[in-house]
């Protein structure tokens, strides 16, 4: 067993070295200063593409903040020898620094050539309570949707949402709120130590100190309306800063907009822009916060962009141009200048967790790291 151990330890190093590490980390800067934040609050949107944001602009003339933040950097988009990614391989870079295979979510490549309970890159959530902080995971999607999973969960299908569930259920987050899946009941979740939810009221009503699990009644596509006593993505974000915050020790928060991607796959314009303006709400909640309390990065990206949404500049608008995701590079906007982003630099997906476990303050060596 421990040669095998040895060997899978030096294939994966191997694979480190060739897929990228610690070590081959390159396009992030030097200028920033290790343990500088106490938080980080970072926001997903699935699907959106720089033209995504350019299309909201113009279509309902609205000024996005998150297209005004300090810094505007990009981000490639890549899963593990591919340059098309879908939402787990994705969520997974994200989450844990490493690049998988697509529809797999927080397990290293070669995993899927050994049995259970082998190895499994720890996620930003993981790493944040291992270092005393609290942690959350806040979508419109359903909680075991692939973004969310990533960052709560480890599978080898991204479809398996049982042991989604089951992981999530014995993992301890401070919080899992989004839409609502069959794995998850009340009754499960009570058993496990959860403060269950099912509705926007109740999750007003959540205190400090609780540990909560949202199971709310999204509509697929138009999730961002507010019709069922269901909070929006703002709604929460707002209320899960409430909660995390007060841990002395600070807290990490994911936040995920998940109806662009939805919306982009129906190729439903109106949908995409809504729902973009929808998570620009949560964006700008996120940096009222850290304004005020002058010690959280606030970090916006997409997993990859969908619909491949392109300018007609004859006519001056925006078109959708499929229904699959695209293969270019998304957006990274920074809260702040001295994180170690630098606007208009291309960094790589699996690099920005391990920058952010860097302002963080947590250890390199646990980060990217299996546990
Ligand atoms: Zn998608």
């Amino acid at each position: 067993m421990t040669v095998i151990k040895s060997i899978v330890a030096i294939f994966m190093s191997f694979l480190m070295g060739v897929f990228g590490s610690l070590g081959l980390v390159g396009n992030v800067s030097d200028d920033f200063t290790e343990g500088k934040y106490k938080n980080v609050i970072l926001l997903i949107g699935d699907g959106m593409s720089f033209n995504t944001i350019a299309a909201t602009e113009e279509i309902t003339g609205i000024d996005l903040v998150m297209n005004d933040m300090p810094v505007k950097a990009s981000s490639d988009i890549d899963s593990f020898m591919n340059s098309y990614t879908d939402s787990a391989a994705g969520g997974t870079a994200l989450a844990t620094g490493v690049r998988v295979i697509n529809g797999t979510v927080g397990v290293y490549p070669f995993d899927l050539l050994s049995p259970a309970d082998i190895n499994v890159p720890m996620n930003l959530s993981e790493l944040a309570k291992a270092n005393g902080k609290a942690a959350g995971v806040v979508t419109t999607d359903q909680t075991s949707g692939a973004t969310p999973s990533s960052f709560s969960a480890h599978t080898f299908a991204r479809t398996n949402e049982g042991q989604i569930c089951k992981d999530q259920l014995n993992s301890d987050l401070d919080l899992i709120w989004g839409g609502d899946t069959d794995s998850i009941t009340k009754k499960k979740a009570e058993a496990k130590g959860w403060t269950y939810i099912d509705n926007e009221d109740d999750m007003r009503a959540l205190k400090a100190g609780s540990r909560s699990i949202a199971q709310f009644n999204y509509d697929d596509l138009y999730n961002c309306t507010d019709e069922y006593n269901t909070p929006s993505v703002e709604e929460m974000t707002k209320k899960a800063i409430d909660i995390l915050s007060a841990d002395e020790d600070g807290f990490f928060l994911m936040v995920e907009g998940a109806c662009i991607d939805k919306n982009a796959h129906n190729n439903i314009m109106e949908g995409v822009t809504e729902c973009t303006v929808e998570f620009d709400k949560a964006v700008a909640a996120a940096l009222d916060f850290a304004k005020k309390d002058g010690e959280t990065l606030v970090v916006v990206t997409a997993d990859h962009g969908t619909g491949g949404i392109t300018l007609n500049e004859e006519t001056g608008e925006y078109y959708f141009t499929s229904d699959d995701h695209d293969t270019w590079d998304v957006p990274l906007f920074v809260s702040a200048t001295d994180a170690g982003f630098t606007s208009d630099t291309l960094v790589k997906n699996r690099e920005i967790p391990v920058q952010i476990a860097r302002v963080l303050g947590f250890d390199e060596k646990q980060f990217p790291i299996s546990k």
